[in-house]
């Protein structure tokens, strides 16, 4: 479950950097095999996500009930913590599909 993704078509494993660039195209070429592939989470992330949620939301409350008077800075501290884990482990909860095999080279000497 905690692993990068590997490319569908060599299996080049991609690092973490690589990972989030890919997230952000839509398209993606393999450096390794020149190959397109498209980046999709998998269900996991929920899984993955909803556990640094449930942590925020019980240390939230419990700061609450430590609470004198209400001081939003630390609640906000505790929940912008839980969203950069999610960020963070998004890579690893990321697979790399096969693009639908389109053959652009076909059409692309057809335009010409
Ligand atoms: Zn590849």
């Amino acid at each position: 479950m905690f692993r990068l993704p590997v490319c569908p078509h060599c299996g080049t494993v991609y690092r973490y950097q690589d990972t989030r660039k890919a997230i952000r195209n839509k398209e993606n070429t393999c450096y390794h095999c020149q190959k397109k592939f498209r980046a999709r989470m998998f269900p996991f992330i929920l899984i993955g996500a909803s556990l640094p949620l449930v942590i925020c939301i019980a240390v939230n409350i419990f700061l609450l009930t430590r609470m004198k008077s209400l001081q939003l800075l630390p609640l906000f501290a505790v929940t912008l913590a839980a969203i950069l884990i999610i960020y963070l482990i998004v890579p690893f909860f990321t697979k790399f599909r096969k693009l639908q095999q389109t053959d652009q080279k076909q059409e692309n000497n057809q335009e010409k």
